[in-house]
């Protein structure tokens, strides 16, 4: 029997367009679950032609023979932490994301490991790391206050206590445009896509870059087994955003060069945190600073937030608009005020990213902000 034989609903049924004849000048969306037997996929849960589309653009980047992304930032380092077992010694940097450091005190005491915070942007601390170390895990530059941790120097002395441990770097604010982890000895680069990967504030997103296979192996078992996979439609839309990744980190380089210098200038500031950049680790550096408040302006926060017009304010960030926020009441808000203090993270924090906006456009709002401010 052949199909043109049946009846019209079940013709209707079975009628595919020819692929073969398609010449679509950008990959289309694979919105689907399963494929043919004769296909080399097999299961949208283990890989889909966007997500590996997506994976094979950022290894590019990332300098990486493989890239595993996943739902979230979020579902990235929790992949990673189901690389450790019970026992195992999990060390990270004190100056970290709020929701990952819950993330690893949740982990360590649910499944019996142990968990040392050190702060690797002091040499005294990156030489205590202890001998039974299994995977070390941190951001640079830090957020908050944008310190540099040396990658090379924590590798080698990680795998100087354990040759088998883990380094990982949370690339997310440097970006792979201009830091790659992986060529300083890191052994996952770790991004959330949510920020600049995507850049316009309309898609979640995480990957880990990796050049072991082993490695790369066991995290996509991982994700196959959680669900973890990015879907078709968000990995098509970042694929889409990466054209333009470079570009926009280029802008955001020159934005934030031109404002710190401003805001070097004014009196309200007491100090400013940038980025130190150099020819080996950090190439460049653009997007978000820190600023403190001078301490007789301790409380100004909410009314200086309140008379910017280009600076939108929420959970959103390293976006196409400028956004502003406290870390105290966003991104460390899930810790205790003890925790924070200890952070060094005050009420007069602030938290600048810069969008793609005429910089000197932000300027102006800025300095109508500053001059409406009274001291207390
Ligand atoms: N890593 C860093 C440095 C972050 O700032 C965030 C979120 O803000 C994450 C990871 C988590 O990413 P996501 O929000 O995509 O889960």
């Amino acid at each position: 029997m052949s199909k043109s034989d049946c009846h019209p609903e079940t013709k209707a049924l079975h009628y595919r367009i020819d692929n073969a004849e398609t010449r679509p000048l950008a990959t289309p969306i694979y919105q689907n679950s399963a494929f043919t037997a004769d296909s080399p996929y097999f299961y949208t849960r283990k890989s889909n032609p966007n997500s590996v589309e997506l994976e094979c653009a950022l290894g590019i980047l990332e300098n990486a023979a493989n890239v595993i992304t996943t739902t979230t930032g979020m579902a990235a380092i929790a992949l990673i932490l189901q690389q450790l077992r019970p026992g195992d010694h999990l060390v990270v940097n004190k100056y970290i994301y709020g929701c990952s450091y819950r993330l690893f005190q949740r982990y360590a005491h649910q499944f019996n490991i142990t968990l040392t915070i050190l702060d690797l942007t002091e040499q005294e601390d990156r030489a205590s790391i202890p001998g039974d170390v299994s995977m070390v895990l941190f951001e640079t530059p830090t957020n908050p206050f944008l310190k540099t941790i040396p990658i090379r120097e924590v590798v080698d002395i990680t795998r100087d206590r354990n040759p088998a441990a883990l380094v990982v770097v949370d690339n997310t604010w440097a970006t792979a445009i201009h830091q790659n982890p992986l060529d300083l000895g890191a052994h996952v680069s770790l991004v959330s896509a949510t920020k600049y990967i995507s850049g316009h504030s309309d898609v979640m997103g995480g990957a880990l870059a990796v050049n072991d296979d082993k490695l790369a192996d066991a995290l996509r078992e991982a994700r196959f087994y959680s669900g973890a996979i990015m879907d078709p439609n968000s990995a098509w839309l970042l694929r889409r955003s990466l054209h333009t990744f470079p570009l926009r980190m280029r802008e955001h380089v020159r934005t934030t060069k031109i404002i710190s210098d401003y805001l070097l200038s004014r009196s309200e500031i007491e100090r400013v945190y940038i980025s130190e950049t150099d020819k080996d680790q950090l190439r460049a550096y653009g997007g978000i600073i820190f600023f403190e408040f001078k301490p007789d302006l301790e409380n100004a926060y909410a009314a200086f937030m309140e008379s910017l017009r280009l600076f939108d304010t929420g959970t959103g960030m390293a976006c196409v608009s400028s956004m502003i926020a406290q870390p105290w009441s966003g991104s460390h808000a899930s810790l205790s005020d003890e925790e924070k203090i200890d952070m060094g993270i005050s009420r007069s924090l602030v938290r600048l990213c810069f969008g793609l906006e005429e910089p000197n456009d932000l300027i102006n709002d800025l300095s109508n902000a500053f001059n409406a401010l009274k001291y207390e």
